[in-house]
């Protein structure tokens, strides 16, 4: 068996779930786009339902329907991109709830499903998605009076406590909502850190689930097993893989195991300090990182293994994120499909 093994540990994603939840008197939805980050949007969003999750977020109207097949009737499905041309039916066969971006998605919306819930996304200085605020005082008598169900924004440097941006988005949502009677929303995994002030009736986490930063508290979700496919003996000065990137000081014992960046390990990852691990032992990754193909100085291993974790509780999503100089969201979201996955609780 040559396919590597990615482990979802589902008790650590309710874990994380009910942490975050702890953190805040209001409630906590559940932001599961991108297949759940990687890890599987249905189970995902299955056991966080079973959890407590009463809301999920999606990014695409595609997505929604996935997640509503996972978690059947009741859960609320709101979708970021909100109502684009050629969503209608998917909203309406998915009982899915858009959040509105703009006059001409409100315009869409109302005209085609007319009394279906809708959210409101406004734009608070991220400029990335949802309603500016001249258009918005616009628009916000006709848009009310169609009842929306939430009225959201989201922050763009949440994962910095101390950046000005922060409290300057915070008072411009205040200042766009400020008297409105509907739940608003503003916080996702770093909103939620920033403490009560950024709370308001619903938060979003995304990341903070799977186990990654900013919640530094996080249990760890995933682990990632990878089996050794051959071992072999150098003598030193022998180079391995592409480039001959690196050389044998001593006479080494080298494992090459199955997986490479074509799974989502990134190539920047053979350039840091990075280790695979049997149960008591590190060894460091050596060489590139080749499409399926890692190489491992096991030289101070006492008996050959048969597959050696890139992840676990040792090293994590993050660690990798930072030896590729990327963010957690990219390492788990880039974790490829040809994984067998375990799911675990
Ligand atoms: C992705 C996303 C979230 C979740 O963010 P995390 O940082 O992963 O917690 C929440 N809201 C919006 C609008 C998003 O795009």
């Amino acid at each position: 068996m040559s396919t590597a093994t990615l482990s979802i540990d589902l008790d650590a994603l309710a874990a994380n779930w009910r942490a975050l939840d702890a953190r805040t008197s209001c409630e906590t939805a559940a932001v599961v786009k991108a297949d759940g980050y990687g890890l599987g949007a249905g189970v995902v969003a299955h056991k966080l339902a079973q959890t407590g999750a009463r809301r999920f977020f999606v990014a695409a109207a595609e997505e929604g329907a996935a997640v509503r097949e996972a978690v059947g009737p009741g859960p609320m499905i709101c979708v970021f991109s909100g109502h684009m041309d050629g969503d209608t039916g998917l909203i309406r066969n998915h009982d899915l709830v858009p959040m509105l971006n703009s006059v001409d998605q409100l315009l869409r919306h109302v005209e085609s499903l007319p009394h279906r819930a809708f959210g409101i996304q406004l734009d608070t200085g991220m400029n990335r998605l949802g309603m500016e605020p001249d258009e918005w005082v616009a628009l916000k008598d006709i848009a009310l009076r169609q009842m929306p169900v939430l009225i959201m924004s989201h922050l763009a440097c949440a994962d910095d406590p101390d950046h000005p941006m922060n409290a300057h988005q915070l008072r411009v949502f205040h200042e766009l909502t400020e008297g409105i009677d509907v739940s608003r929303s503003l916080a996702a995994t770093g909103g939620i850190l920033l403490g009560p002030d950024y709370h308001f009736d619903i938060t979003r986490p995304g990341v903070g689930l799977y186990g990654g930063l900013p919640f530094d508290e996080a249990v760890p979700v995933v682990s990632l097993d990878l089996p050794v496919i051959q071992i072999r003996d150098l003598r030193a000065g022998e180079t391995v893989g592409y480039g001959n990137n690196w050389t044998a000081k001593r006479p080494s014992r080298i494992a090459t195991v199955a997986a490479g960046y074509a799974d989502g390990l990134l190539r920047a990852i053979g350039s840091d300090n990075v280790h695979l691990f049997t149960q008591d032992t590190s060894c460091p990754l050596i060489g590139r990182v080749s499409m399926d193909l890692i190489t491992v100085d096991i030289t101070d291993l006492a008996q050959e293994p048969e597959s050696l974790a890139l992840m676990n509780t040792e090293q994590g999503v993050d660690d990798l994120a930072d030896a590729a100089g990327t963010i957690g969201y990219e390492i788990l979201t880039s974790l490829g499909a040809r994984y067998k996955r375990v799911y675990k609780g």
